[in-house]
């Protein structure tokens, strides 16, 4: 079959990646003009790890594998330590069931091991599209037609929406964003540090009510992280400056810790990564020959710490699916929302917890957060069981 997919990310890359290996002819869209390589590192858990090792690729993960939340620690105004990060707070305690890794290494990998019956195409997007199946009832004319960005034109047996949270091809198959789009009450934002100075190896987060700031070393990469408790901002998504005036306003008068410097760093960053911790939920991820995978059909949130491993999953069934239901695709997209809803349904209610444990609103919520923490000092982490 040809298959477009639109976005180059985690589950647009695994997409293609199962999808040419089965002789499928796969043309990826990424309207950046690059890989995107940004990001803190991502987590892989419980039979994600199952559905990378089937991809062949549980070897190389494992072999470029971080250790960052067992080096993380909260600290206070004056950088003394709190307590350190629980391990089941943001990853899965059981060495077997998780691997955690740099988002740019998964990216690398996952496009070092795209066959040669894909094809990726950059700084273009779907414009628009006409499928036939839902047009005409599939009387006869098979196919989707799509209209791109740069003026190209296409005609494709099926389409796989794999562009993240804010997905176009979401928007074009079910509508707009805000019908589907459950807001957390948090923002997130990454900027690269400059040099080298800026950690010690320890990786620290400082909280005040309602925001974090944190410096992470990945590598040979420094770099801060922001959250702040808000409502439904209105900004464009593809504006840095706008996302850099929301996020400094965030901050404005907080003088505790590093964040002054901080956020001097981000006045100066070329870039930044600014996103909401939100829900994507709907009621179906398929209509006729479009097929929503990763965080365009169903975005847990950062918070949940399970995007990725739902991207995985859901690539993988996907792909087996149409390969065991051969040209109907129908029921092999039907199946493989059946395999994976458990593991959304999971995830997406998993995700509010890790709001209140890193992101405590109040100065009460807080000083009862780091007394829990101290207490719990040398205590071993608690796990969760997930699907
Ligand atoms: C640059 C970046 C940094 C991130 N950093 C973090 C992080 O630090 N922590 C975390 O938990 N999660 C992060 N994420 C999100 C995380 O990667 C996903 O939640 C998860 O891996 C699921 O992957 P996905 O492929 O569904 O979405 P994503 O990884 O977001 O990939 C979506 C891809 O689609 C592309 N795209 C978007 N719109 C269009 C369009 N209209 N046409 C074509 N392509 C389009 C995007 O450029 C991107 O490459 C980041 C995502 C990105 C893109």
């Amino acid at each position: 079959m040809h298959i477009l997919i639109s976005g180059a990310g985690i589950a647009g890359l695994a997409a293609a990646r199962e999808l040419g290996a089965r002789g499928h002819d796969v043309t990826v869209v990424e309207h950046a003009h690059r890989l995107r390589l940004e990001g803190t590192p991502v987590d892989i858990r419980g039979d994600a790890i199952g559905a990378v090792d089937r991809m062949g690729l549980l070897a190389r993960l494992r072999e470029q594998r971080l250790r960052m939340s067992e080096s993380s620690h909260f600290v206070d105004g004056d950088g003394e330590p709190v307590g350190r990060v629980p391990v089941a707070a943001t990853s899965g305690a059981d060495e077997d069931a998780h691997v955690e890794i740099l988002r740019e290494d998964l990216v690398r990998i996952l496009a070092e091991a795209l066959p040669d019956t894909v094809t990726i195409r950059f700084a273009d997007a779907v414009r628009s599209l006409t499928d036939d199946d839902v047009s005409d009832g599939g009387g006869g004319h098979d196919g989707v037609r799509v209209c791109f960005d740069s003026g190209r034109t296409g005609r494709y047996d099926l389409v796989v929406g794999a562009d993240g949270q804010h997905s176009a091809v979401r928007a074009l198959v079910f509508g707009p964003e805000k019908d589907y789009l459950r807001h957390l009450g948090v923002y997130f934002a990454l900027v690269d540090l400059p040099g080298d100075t800026w950690s010690d190896g320890v990786n620290t987060i400082h909280n005040v009510p309602g925001r974090l700031a944190g410096v992470f070393r990945y590598k040979d990469r420094t770099v801060a992280v922001f959250q702040f408790r808000s409502g439904p901002l209105d900004y464009d998504h593809r504006d840095p400056d706008a996302q850099k005036r929301i996020l400094l306003d965030a901050f404005a008068g907080v003088t505790s810790w590093r964040i002054p410097l901080l956020l001097d760093a981000v006045r100066a960053a070329p870039t930044l990564y600014f996103d909401s911790a939100s829900q994507i939920r709907l009621p179906s991820w398929h209509r006729g020959r479009a097929v929503l995978v990763g965080d365009a059909g169903y975005c847990p949130a950062f918070l949940s710490g399970r995007g990725t491993s739902l991207a995985l999953t859901g690539a993988r069934f996907l792909a087996e699916e149409l390969e065991r239901n051969g040209d109907d695709h129908t029921t092999a997209f039907a199946r493989y929302e059946a395999r994976q809803r458990p593991y959304v349904a999971f995830a997406q209610t998993s995700a509010e917890a890790g709001r209140d444990r890193l992101l405590p609103a109040t100065r009460a919520d807080l000083a009862a957060r780091d007394a829990a923490l101290r207490a719990a000092g040398s205590r071993p982490p608690v796990t969760r069981s997930a699907p």
